[in-house]
Formats: structure tokens, C-alpha cells, sequence
């Protein structure tokens, strides 16, 4: 079975992804980290992709949808996924949707519960590795990353970006879980505690829901 991951930014769950995928031996695609590879291309497409990241606004669906049908048809039929970062919009969840019935593929989705004002201390805080990308939180004292680079804030977490990213979320993601939700593929996770707490409820709830569906 495939998972989606939902939760809002600063939830933790681009951390949490990496303990879920080796329990259960999923192969992690993670959109924003997709779009940010593109958006260092010397084209038209990556400055584009560029501002829209860096404003804190969706890419258009059509470029999004690409990434994925390209990705899904080239991973083995047996490998079971980890999607963090899509569908992100209604729009994209009817896509998304479609394709996932289409590639005989069934998914439940993992929601990282967290209100809107500890997503916002989290992301004004946290600091991102300049060379692999790991993302430390404010608690984290070194100003080096373990593999060495050098600890900087992310383009996009600036406040206007940041709030136009929440708001998003809200508008454009919740409806998605919602939607989910109805058609009992939700699991909740409390995003509030400690890292290990978060990461043991969730292994749990998803152990049960694997159980329950089997
Ligand atoms: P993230 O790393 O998940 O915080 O994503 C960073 C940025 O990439 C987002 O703020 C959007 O600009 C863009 N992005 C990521 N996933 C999507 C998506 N599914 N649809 C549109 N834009 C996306």
C-alpha cells in the first residue's frame, strides 16, 4: 500500500517520512523537493517554478501531474510509495486520484495535525542545510550540518511566503482530507509532541490501519 502525507508545514512531516519509509519499506517522492531541483534549471520552467516557490504559491497542476506520471511509470509495479507533497489542491487530488486507479495502486493518506500559530514559530525558526537539504529545528545549537554544510534559512521561509503557504494549505489541502477522511484513508497523527512520541502514535495508527484493511 502506497501513503500520502499531509500536514502543515512545520509539522514535521518531511521527519517523520524517513522513519515511516524504512519501517515500512517505502520509496519516498517528495514534490517540493522535485520542484526545487527544477527550479535551479536555466530555463523558462525552473525561473518560473522558482518565484512560485519562493512566493510561497502552487505550481500549476499540469506541471505537478507531469512529475508524477513520470516518476509512477518508472518505479517496478511492486514498490510500495511514500508521497509527501501531493495532491496539495482538489484539482490535484481528482488527478492524483485518477492515476492511482489507473496504475492499480491503493493509498491511504497520513495526516500531521499542528494549529496554524506552532507551524508559524516552527517555520520562522527552523534552518536548512545548504548541501543535503536536512532541515534543523530552532533547537538545534550547531550553526554546521552533520555532513558538514552550512546551516541557512530557506528562500521560502519568510513571512509573507510562510502565511501564503498556511493559507494555501488551509483553502487548497484540507478539502483534500476531508474528501479522504469520508472514504475512511485518513490516519490522524498529533504533530504536537516530542519527535519520538510523534513518530511511535504514528507507527502505531498505521500498523492498526494496515491490520484493519488487510
Ligand atoms: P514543500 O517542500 O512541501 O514545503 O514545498 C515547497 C513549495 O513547492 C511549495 O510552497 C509550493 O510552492 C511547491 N509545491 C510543492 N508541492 C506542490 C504541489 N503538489 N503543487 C503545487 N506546488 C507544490
Amino acid at each position: 500500500m502506497d501513503f500520502v502525507l499531509f500536514g502543515i508545514q512545520g509539522s514535521g512531516k518531511g521527519t517523520q517520512s524517513k522513519f515511516l519509509a524504512e519501517k515500512f519499506n517505502l520509496k519516498i517522492f517528495e514534490m517540493g523537493g522535485q520542484l526545487r531541483i527544477l527550479a535551479q534549471e536555466d530555463s523558462e520552467l525552473g525561473k518560473k517554478i522558482k518565484n512560485i516557490i519562493e512566493a510561497g504559491h502552487l505550481v500549476p497542476t499540469d506541471v505537478v501531474m507531469e512529475i508524477i506520471e513520470n516518476f509512477i511509470k518508472n518505479i517496478p509495479e511492486n514498490t510500495d510509495v511514500l508521497f509527501d507533497g501531493i495532491p496539495r489542491s482538489l484539482e490535484q487530488a481528482e488527478q492524483f486520484n485518477a492515476l492511482m486507479e489507473k496504475s492499480n495502486r491503493q493509498f491511504a493518506g497520513v495526516y500531521f495535525e499542528l494549529s496554524k500559530e506552532e507551524a508559524i514559530r516552527r517555520l520562522t525558526t527552523r534552518r536548512m542545510c545548504k548541501i543535503c537539504k536536512t532541515i534543523y529545528p530552532a533547537a538545534y545549537m550547531n550553526n554546521t550540518c552533520t555532513c558538514g554544510g552550512e546551516l541557512i534559512t530557506r528562500a521560502d521561509d519568510n513571512i509573507a511566503s510562510i502565511e501564503n503557504r498556511i493559507n494555501a494549505f488551509f483553502n487548497e489541502t484540507m478539502p483534500i482530507i476531508s474528501a479522504y477522511e469520508s472514504k475512511n484513508i485518513i490516519i490522524k497523527v498529533d504533530a504536537l509532541p516530542p519527535i519520538e512520541k510523534v513518530t511511535e502514535s504514528m507507527m502505531e495508527k498505521v500498523e492498526m490501519f494496515l491490520v484493519k484493511s488487510s
